[in-house]
């Protein structure tokens, strides 16, 4: 859990005003044109807490007594281009030069339990908004242009000991929205912030009440939480208060009883630490600097969730786990299409949990440059990811063990990177197209063009590159052997 020590508030505010600073050009015009305007304006919520730890947003929030039409018509004159983030939620989007604003109309949710999304309601004074927030240290905000700082719920103590609070009682704001519960995970996870004991208890004790919310919008929490620098705090917290068993029942089901004899490890801590360290080989996959890979990160967490599954004693008490990467994309693609992921994320996070064990049988090194070929044809355009995925998935305590593994897993990267050279593995064709080979065996197209285009193939894989010639003479001598 997070563990650092308290952040002075001293420096927390003078944080904040050196923010306040670097934003005067556009904050102080802005705050002018309300309140000449006879309204209130605030920054508010995610910007100035950021602002408390030291790190700058682009992106804007504000809150404002205007009702959003008020907002529009005097941001129009303001701004350089103008859209309305949706008309029911009371909140206008503007941009100016590089900077991005939204500004949302005090707001006082009134919620219909049944519902799954908050009827929105207008509200009257900064207070009330605040106090519909999720938790403390979203809840603070600066009034402008005169830089009053507005903290009714302690957010700042909250900031400086790093807990996520919520303003008024958890059980009332996670009744009001149950998303709030896995925002507090997905927070923790972003800001390594530990949850307060009354929060954990009220998460463990209305799990259940998550179910009436969306499958996109608990992905999209989902989503942000595994992107997150700490995944594992607001895994480990969903999983303790019960509510991964209802939105991501895979991962509490790796808890797998041990058996009397301890003779498999734990696979749930496994598939934690395989989840950091594919995080620490993302750089590896070339995106932008720190960029994280949701793709990579979730095909780590669910690479084993076939284990609990196919989990075998056999006779002499070891335990086995056959067939737990085919079972376990079957899983994958099931959850994922669940939440209601995009047909290619689906696809690619379970292609990767159905490869991550086939380097196994890599052994020290005797695949043979037919088996190389088929790893990555069938890796597809997730190579580079399984190659981490692979990588990740070795926590043994033994060292030696772990260098070897690594050294053998470059091994086979030099192949593939040698054979791709020679080759071009990616885009393996056969060695005649289908017009070849109808005119090489005489047929017009049909079954039996699809049936030898599949043998030339495979023939291709087993022994790589053949001439124009051999390809032509093996063709008519399958064709005759048929
Ligand atoms: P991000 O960097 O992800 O945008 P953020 O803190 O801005 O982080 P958002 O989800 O954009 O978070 O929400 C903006 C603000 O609106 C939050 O800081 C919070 O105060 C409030 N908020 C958003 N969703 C909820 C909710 N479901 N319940 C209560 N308050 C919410
Ligand atoms: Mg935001």
């Amino acid at each position: 859990m997070s563990s650092s020590a308290p952040l002075s508030i001293v420096e927390v505010q003078r944080r904040v005003g050196a923010e306040l600073d670097r934003l005067a050009p556009l904050i102080d015009s802005l705050g002018a044109l309300f309140t000449d305007a006879g309204h209130e304006l605030h920054l508010v919520g995610g910007p100035v807490r950021d602002a408390m730890l030291g790190r700058s947003h682009h992106d804007l929030d504000f809150t404002t007594s205007a009702r959003p039409e008020v907002t529009e018509r005097l941001l129009k004159g303001w701004g350089d281009a103008l859209w309305d983030m949706g008309r029911d939620f009371g909140t206008i989007g503007a941009r100016k030069g590089e900077w991005v604003v939204e500004v949302t109309t005090y707001r006082s949710e009134s919620y219909d339990p049944s519902s799954r999304n908050p009827t929105v309601q207008y509200g009257d004074s900064l207070a009330g908004d605040l106090g519909r927030r999720d938790f403390t240290v979203n809840a603070m905000a600066v009034a402008l242009p005169g830089r009053e700082f507005e903290d009714p719920y302690g957010g700042i103590v909250d900031l400086a000991h790093q807990v996520l609070r919520t303003p008024g009682r958890p059980e009332d704001s996670f009744g009001d929205d149950p998303l709030r519960m896995l925002r507090a995970a997905r927070f923790a996870a972003q800001l390594g912030f530990t949850v307060a004991p009354e929060v954990v208890a009220a998460m463990t004790a209305m799990a259940d009440r998550i179910t009436i919310i969306s499958a996109e919008r608990v992905r999209d929490e989902l989503v942000k939480l595994i992107c997150a620098p700490h995944p594992r705090l607001g895994l480990t917290l969903l999983v303790d208060t019960g509510l991964a068993a209802l939105v991501l029942p895979e991962l509490p089901a790796l808890q797998l009883e041990r058996d009397e004899h301890h003779r498999h490890k734990d696979v749930y801590e496994h598939t934690l630490t395989v989840l950091e360290q594919a995080i620490e080989l993302e750089p590896r996959l070339g995106r932008a600097d720190g960029e994280p890979d949701f793709v990579s990160r979730f095909a780590a967490l669910m690479h084993d969730v076939g284990k609990p599954r196919t989990r075998r004693l056999v006779g002499d008490g070891t335990v086995t786990f056959h067939h737990h990467d085919v079972v376990g994309a079957k899983l994958t693609a099931k959850r994922m299409k669940a939440l209601r992921f995009s047909n290619d994320d689906i696809e690619a996070v379970s292609k990767l949990v159905e490869l991550h064990l086939r380097f196994h049988g890599y052994g020290s090194g005797e695949w043979t440059d037919s088996a190389v070929r088929r790893y990555v044809r069938d890796a597809g355009d997730q190579l580079e990811r399984l190659h981490v995925l692979t990588r990740a998935d070795c926590t043994t305590r033994n060292q030696r063990k772990a260098d070897r593994l690594r050294r053998t897993y470059d091994d086979l990267e030099a192949r593939i990177a040698r054979l791709s050279q020679e080759e071009e593995l990616a885009s393996l064709r056969p060695d005649l197209d289908g017009n070849q080979i109808m005119a090489v065996l005489g047929i017009g197209p049909g079954r039996e063009v699809g049936e030898a285009y599949a043998f030339l193939l495979d023939l291709r894989l087993d022994r790589g590159p053949l001439d124009e010639d051999q390809a032509r003479a093996a063709l008519l001598e399958w064709w005759a052997s048929r």
